[in-house]
This record gives C-alpha cells, structure tokens and sequence, in this order.
C-alpha cells in the first residue's frame, strides 16, 4: 500500500516515517508539509534526522495523492480540513491523527468521509481504545451515582486540551450513561465553582516536560474510588496503529470509521 505522510517534521511524523519501512505491505511515496517550509525538496528521512529514505518533502498534496493508497495525518486542524477535501476528491483514504479539531472541522471531515474512507481517533493505540470499552461498560454498570473525573497529563507542548483521548474517554463515559457528553461536560474548573452538578463528566489537564500521554478515569462513589488508567511510553504505539488503520481501509466502503472499528472493539 502506498502511503502519504502528511507533516514529516513533527514529532508523530518522524514516528511514521521511521515505522513505515519497517511494516510489511506499505512504502512511504509521498511526504507533504506545509508550503514555504524550509524542508521542500529535501529528503524526509535525511532532513528531520532519521536515515534517507528517498522520497523528498513536498508541498502539492495533489500530485501526492495522484499516487497513493491512504494519507496518515497528524498535523495540525486546518491542514487536515485542507487534506479531508483534496482526500474525497481523489478517492484516497485518509487516516486521521490530529486532535482539537473544531465542530464545523469535523463536520467538513464527515461530508469528505461520504466520498472516501476516513479513519480518525483521538488515540491511535490498542491500549487506549480497549480502554475505552472498559470504561463504557463501568459508566454503564456504576450509572450516573458515581462521579466521574478524566485526569490527562502531556510534555510541555501539546497546543490543545483537554485532550484527543480524554474526549475519546468522556465520550465511552456518556456513551455508557446514554447521554450526550456536550451537555454533561466539565472542563477547567477554577475559584468559587460550587458544588460538582450530579451527572457532570469532569476534565483536568495537566501540562509539562516530555510525558507523552497519560489518562486516568476515577468513578468515585460514596467510600470508594475506581480508577482505570492507561500510560504511553512512546509514540510508537501510535504510528504502529495508524499504520495498521491505513492498511484496514483497503477495500472499505466510503464511511467514517473509529479506531474501535479497525481494532474490531467496536459494538
Ligand atoms: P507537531 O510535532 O507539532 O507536528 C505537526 C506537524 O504538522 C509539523 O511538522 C507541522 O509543520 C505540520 N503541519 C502543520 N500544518 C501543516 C500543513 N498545512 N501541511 C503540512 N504539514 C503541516 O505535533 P505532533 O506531536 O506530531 O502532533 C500532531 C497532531 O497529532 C496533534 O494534533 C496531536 O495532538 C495529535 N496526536 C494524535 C495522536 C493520536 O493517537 N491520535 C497521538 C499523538 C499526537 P509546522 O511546524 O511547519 O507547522
């Protein structure tokens, strides 16, 4: 499968294009970074320290897309938007990693999902996803009595919070109580706040160094405390899926699929 690296000189872009080689079924053809970026032309294994693999940066996702299986994305919201359009254009499936994406973002990405394959998750790996179906099942089986608290720590420069998986977590938590997570989210919480409202789905951000991601879901009940929780040691374990998404979408029909779908967790 040939594949499309979309932001080669990120940190989770330099995970791709390590990983790549090393998978079975895919080859990296293209690698798209933003226009006026002083890596064009350059070589996307060679120019962000990692061994020369070939295949220059360049900044016309067009003609990277005229020769590609799926596009793995994870750079930044407006250039995802840009990519869902030009993916849905050209019938390549489009694998999306990139966390804090607006409504009307995401709304542009379902009406591009109606004409491709698009993957996205806010967590890319096993772990977290599975994750996910334990605490829909506890959400499920506690019910709304016990408070439930997401508690996320990342290095120093995460952009956006809470994050990608602790809203993929409050989701499985309001998913498992049958109502809708906007309605009963609590984010930020600061000075004279009262007391927590009964049913709220509270997040709590912690920034700092290199963590690169962990999440903890507390259901607190009267006189005791369950607390699930996941650890990233290493941003492998994403590009690892994304990889596994993009070889998952071949011959899929045009639709918007989770990780729990490719994972085959989901229903
Ligand atoms: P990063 O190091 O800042 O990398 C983002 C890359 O995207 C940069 O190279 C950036 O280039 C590039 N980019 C921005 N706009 C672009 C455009 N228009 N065209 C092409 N490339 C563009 O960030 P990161 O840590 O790799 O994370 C990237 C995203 O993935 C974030 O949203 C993060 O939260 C998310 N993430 C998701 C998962 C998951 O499992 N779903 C895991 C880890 C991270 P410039 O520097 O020139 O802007």
């Amino acid at each position: 499968m040939r594949l499309v690296v979309v932001g080669p000189a990120g940190r989770m872009g330099c995970m791709l294009t390590r990983a790549i080689p090393d998978t079975l079924g895919v080859r990296l053809v293209a690698a798209v970074e933003r226009e006026g970026s002083p890596a064009i032309g350059a070589d996307s294994g060679a120019a962000f320290g990692q061994a020369p693999n070939g295949v220059p940066v360049t900044s016309d996702i067009e003609s990277a897309l005229s020769q590609a299986d799926a596009v793995i994305d994870f750079s930044a919201p407006a250039a995802t938007v840009a990519v869902a359009k030009a993916c849905a254009k050209k019938r390549v499936a489009h694998v999306i990693g990139t966390t804090g994406l607006a409504p009307e973002e995401l709304a542009t990405i379902a009406e591009a999902a109606r004409e491709t394959v698009v993957v996205r998750s806010g967590n890319m790996s096993l772990g977290v996803n599975l994750l996910a179906v334990l605490v829909e099942k506890a959400a499920k089986a506690l019910g709304p009595g016990w408070d439930a608290e997401i508690v996320e720590m990342h290095h120093k420069m995460k952009v956006d919070a809470p994050s990608g998986t602790a809203l993929l977590l409050g989701e499985a938590v309001a998913k498992g109580r049958g109502i809708d997570l906007a309605e009963h989210s609590a984010r930020g919480r600061d000075g004279l706040t009262g007391p927590r409202k009964a049913g709220d789905i509270g997040f709590a951000a912690l920034r700092g160094g290199s963590v690169v991601g962990e999440h903890t879901v507390i259901f607190a009940g009267m006189g005791e405390r369950i607390e699930l929780s996941h650890r990233a040691e290493d941003r492998g374990i994403f590009a690892r899926g994304a990889i596994a998404a993009a070889l998952w979408t071949r011959e899929k029909a045009p639709g918007l699929y989770s990780m729990a779908d490719v994972l085959g967790l989901s229903g």
